[in-house]
């Protein structure tokens, strides 16, 4: 017997944690019996050549569209089992500019996808999150029960939509799953965030600013595993949960950068120390003890390999992210 088609649609997959899984979906390990549909507005992060490797693929389609479109959300829900939502706005500091679009994309994009997953019942709605939804953490981890205290209004508006999306399933009963992970790093990240903004600078002989005193400590997270971490969700996690993704490679900025500088050949002489970000989050820590225990879920990238081979695909991949330096510009 045939496992029977599943119809996934997948918002912001053009972007660079989206555009990671419908390759990885839809490449050799990927489960066959899916079908993607990629809804991507295609704003200054979304790069339709991230998604070159699967264009041609029959069971691939791309829709350029907003999320806030009702209509079309309505049209493509309507087509489709499950959604798995990436899209957004996605970097902190454009969110210290201007809210706007954060509140617009993030909140009222997700709440126009859910109204239609509703309509539709649709099987399995999973929303994308971040750690930062709680704010900062000197020590230990958050579990998934702790409570929302974002700064940042990107996190303010990411921690809105999951609020949004749990509402949905506990009024109204619909299958939503939350997976809320750390950093993401790999290749095709739009090079503004601070591992691909360091290495495209520093490839390129440039400088790199480094924020405040450097102390601000993150835990990475390979694009590989966090889109693994998803499709565990997808497929076999429970309805109404939330499930954190996590790297367990924890680092402070100083340490982030010493590592990124000696994988580009670059010293210190390169680095600017420049005023700390408004807001700036000290520590972002989950602990994935649930995904783990509940789904199998273990980081399987060695940070030192991930990282080593993100700075190659760069160095080997100009004429992917030099066109995109003039969009990355603040
Ligand atoms: P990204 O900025 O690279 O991609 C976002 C994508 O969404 C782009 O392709 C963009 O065109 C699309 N998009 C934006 N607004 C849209 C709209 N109104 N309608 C349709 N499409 C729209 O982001 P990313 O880094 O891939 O992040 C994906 C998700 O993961 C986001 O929800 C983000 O909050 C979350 N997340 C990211 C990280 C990280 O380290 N990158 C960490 C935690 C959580």
């Amino acid at each position: 017997m045939t496992t029977p088609l599943t119809r996934v649609l997948v918002t912001g997959g053009a972007g660079f944690i989206g555009s990671h899984y419908v390759r990885t979906l839809l490449g050799p390990s990927g489960p066959g019996h899916v079908e993607v549909t990629v809804l991507d507005r295609l704003t200054y992060a979304g790069n339709p050549a991230n998604l070159a490797a699967v264009r041609g693929h029959p069971r691939f389609a791309f829709v350029r569209g907003d999320i806030r479109d009702a209509d079309l959300v309505d049209k493509l829900v309507s087509e489709h089992d499950q959604i798995v939502h990436f899209a957004a706005e996605s970097h902190v500091d454009r969110s210290i500019l201007g809210a706007v679009e954060f509140v617009r994309t993030n909140v009222l994009g997700t709440q126009t996808l859910l109204d239609a997953a509703l309509r539709h019942r649709i099987a399995g709605f999973v929303h994308i999150s971040t750690d930062e939804v709680y704010g900062s953490i000197d020590a230990g981890s958050w579990t998934e029960d702790a409570p929302l205290r974002p700064n940042s209004p990107y996190a303010a508006s990411k921690a809105s939509s999951d609020l949004i999306a749990l509402s949905y399933h506990r009024t109204h009963g619909l299958d939503v799953r939350v997976t809320r992970c750390s950093n993401n790093y790999g290749p095709h990240h739009f090079p503004e965030k601070v591992v691909p903004l360091f290495i495209t600078r520093l490839l390129d002989g440039g400088r790199v600013p480094l924020y405040g005193d450097g102390s601000h400590v993150r835990d990475w997270l390979h694009v590989d595993d966090h889109v693994r971490a998803v499709e565990l969700v997808r497929t076999r996690g429970r309805a109404g949960e939330i499930y954190h993704v996590g790297g367990g490679t924890e680092l402070t900025n100083r340490e982030l950068t010493s590592l990124l500088l000696r994988a580009c050949g670059a010293d210190w002489s390169r680095v600017d120390h420049v005023a700390d970000r408004k807001g700036h989050d000290r520590r972002y820590s989950v602990d994935w003890t649930k995904i783990r225990d509940e789904l199998g879920y273990r980081p399987a990238t060695d940070f030192a390999t991930g990282l080593a081979e993100t700075v190659a695909w760069y160095a080997a991949n100009r004429s992917w992210w030099q066109p995109l330096l003039a969009k990355a510009a603040l």
